[in-house]
């Protein structure tokens, strides 16, 4: 049988859990060849046998996306490994939410390297290869916090606005290269992203958040990136803005 993505090469960042994870399947599913990205090797080795068993083709690449050479290497071996890439999914984040006046600046650092730095170094390794191929897609997770900014989110907002503005001039630059960019904005989605919050307080006030409403899960999040993903070359999906039904 023929899928959508037979013969595509992803590569998935942040594919240890949550989101990423989901991707991953759902990208799978659809016949595309998978490099999975994240610090957490075991993860993605359960994962990268999964969807061995089912019959597809991943490839486990051990990256710290907040080292450039880790990247530029994340990259190469995808490219190696499978002759191609067609689709670039920055997922990787961490979102240590705390009022700035207690804030840890190595916090500050560590979500600007992962959520900003990370995303704009992976780009920039596989942009080359996008161009050559005169066709390819680059799908960066932001969020909400990209449009919308609330109290303790100071730094997360500042990395995700950060996205929002590089995907939409990466997108006039290389759009006439056959080169697609998408942003996903979700809103409340359940997954590991709230366990690292550094603040006792944000952390609860967090939780008692998601808890009040039905939230979003991470395979809703991998529907909105395969629909993308999935579109003739002439299409472009450039946003898509998601939120639980009860997020105000
Ligand atoms: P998870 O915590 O489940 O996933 C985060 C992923 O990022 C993990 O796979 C983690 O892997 C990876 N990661 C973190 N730091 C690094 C690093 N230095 N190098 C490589 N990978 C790294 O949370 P989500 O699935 O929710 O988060 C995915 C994305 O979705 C993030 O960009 C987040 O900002 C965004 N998002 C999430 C929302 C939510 O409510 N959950 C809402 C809006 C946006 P490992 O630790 O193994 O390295």
């Amino acid at each position: 049988s023929s899928e959508a993505l037979d013969g595509s090469v992803a590569l998935v960042t942040g594919a240890s859990s949550g989101i990423g994870e989901a991707t991953v399947e759902a990208l799978a599913d659809e016949g595309a060849r998978i490099a999975l990205a994240a610090r957490r090797e075991s993860q993605l080795r359960e994962l990268a046998d999964r969807i061995e068993a089912d019959g597809g083709d991943a490839l486990v690449v051990p990256t710290d996306v907040t080292d450039e050479s880790d990247v530029q290497e994340m990259v190469e071996t995808t490219h190696e490994a499978f002759g191609r890439l067609d689709i670039l999914v920055n997922n990787a984040g961490v979102m240590l939410l705390e009022p700035l006046e207690d804030a840890d600046t190595n916090n500050l650092q560590q979500m600007v390297d992962v959520n900003l730095m990370g995303l704009m170094n992976a780009t920039h390794a596989a942009l080359p290869i996008l161009q050559e191929q005169g066709h390819g897609h680059i799908v960066n997770v932001s969020s909400v916090a990209g449009r919308q900014a609330s109290p303790n989110a100071s730094g997360y907002n500042a990395t995700k606005f950060g996205v929002n503005g590089f995907t939409d001039a990466l997108r006039q630059e290389v759009t006439q290269d056959g080169i697609r960019t998408t942003l996903i904005e979700p809103g409340v989605v359940d997954t590991e992203l709230q366990d690292h919050i550094p603040d006792e307080n944000a952390k609860e006030s967090i939780e008692d958040w998601v808890e009040s409403m039905d939230p979003l899960t991470s395979d809703d999040i991998a529907r909105a990136i395969h629909y993308a993903v999935t579109q003739p070359q002439h299409v472009s999906v450039n946003e898509i803005l998601i939120r639980p039904t009860q997020q105000q």
